[in-house]
């Protein structure tokens, strides 16, 4: 990878928008403008993830004005990984740079970012600096299964955001090489390894409307970023399973030293609890191996992770790996 190269390149830049219409024209032109100013040869590519508002039809208008504006519609909401990796199999630059639409990831850092590529890195991570605009709960989830992952994973994704550079060669493990269905791209380019740069960023106040994560949308994340990296959730069951069993033990020698002295066993109120503690244990533990069961369920079916009902700015559609 020369550096001549880089800089002759292509730079494709991913956005997933869901629901955007009322911001996407102003962060669209701002990514542009910026573009404009630092890289002869760029393209935005705009996937638009099953938005029930004007979203593609607004980047239509502004593809027209501008062809180096693409679009992708997906077929329906598919949830921002699958909107994602859409993005990266259309994009055809030398680097992508993957960034929200709502200008949270500020297009400003793009320049810093192809800086960095040239100067060799093959990932540019950018890290949030505060999370001050998330609320508490989201602060409070990301900061456990972050600290999980990378604990765990060995993987650091501390502070990670989906705002990234990955040169040609990345693009195309992720697109070609990486068999599974459930991702998590944040935690999947930081396992890749590689040549790694940071950048550091505040996160600003979303452009227009609200965040299109709901709790359950977090959850569904945050469960698939803990199975893909880690499968310590069923060691816990183990590790339930022995504690319920010395628990068990104890109780037991309890009660028949307590026989051989001839006092009444204690009781009640001991079974009770001892009952709901395993069936408590139980519960959890069939929920953990449910949980893992499930995804392997996901990965068997197979079934693409985005479908693409229309585009428009691209010469042809690229050879799916799906
Ligand atoms: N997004 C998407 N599909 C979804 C949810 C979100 O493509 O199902 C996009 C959204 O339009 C935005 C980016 O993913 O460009 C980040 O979403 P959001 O700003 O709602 O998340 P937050 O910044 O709160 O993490
Ligand atoms: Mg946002």
């Amino acid at each position: 990878m020369s550096v001549e190269t880089n800089s002759a390149g292509l730079v494709s830049v991913v956005v997933p928008a869901y629901n955007e219409a009322r911001g996407i024209n102003t962060a669209i032109r701002q990514m542009a403008g910026i573009l404009e100013g630092c890289q002869s040869n760029w393209e935005i590519i705009v996937v638009d993830d099953g938005s029930r508002d004007a979203t593609y039809r607004n980047i239509c208008e502004l593809s027209e004005q501008e062809p180096r504006v693409k679009a992708v519609a997906l077929s329906r909401n598919f949830g921002k990984e699958g909107a994602l990796l859409a993005g990266l199999e259309y994009a055809a630059g030398d680097a992508v740079i993957t960034l929200d639409a709502d200008l949270q990831h500020p297009p400003g850092l793009i320049p810093d970012m192809l800086a960095k590529w040239r100067q060799g890195a093959q990932i540019v991570h950018a890290v949030k600096r505060n999370r001050n605009r998330d609320s508490m709960a989201k602060k409070a989830t990301a900061f456990c299964i972050n600290k999980i992952i990378s604990g765990l994973g060995g993987i650091n994704i501390n502070n990670s955001s989906d705002f990234k550079l990955l040169d040609r060669e990345i693009v195309d493990i992720i697109v070609y090489q990486l068999p599974e269905r459930q991702r998590f791209f944040r935690g999947l380019t930081s396992w890749l390894g590689f040549t790694e740069d940071y950048i550091y960023f505040d996160v600003d106040d979303r452009l227009e409307g609200e965040s299109k994560w709901s709790v359950w949308s977090l959850l569904e994340l945050s469960i698939t970023a803990l199975t893909s990296f880690t499968s310590l959730p069923l060691r816990i069951v183990t590790f339930l399973g022995i504690a319920t069993l010395l628990l068990g033990a104890g109780v037991a020698t309890d009660a028949v030293l307590s026989y051989m002295k001839g006092q009444a066993v204690s009781g009640f109120a001991t079974t009770i609890i001892t009952l709901l503690l395993i069936g408590s244990f139980i519960m959890i533990s069939l929920g953990i191996i449910g949980e893992y069961i499930a995804k392997i369920y996901e990965e068997v079916k197979a079934r693409p992770l985005y479908l693409v009902k229309a585009s428009n700015g691209f010469a042809k559609a690229p050879t799916s790996r799906q």
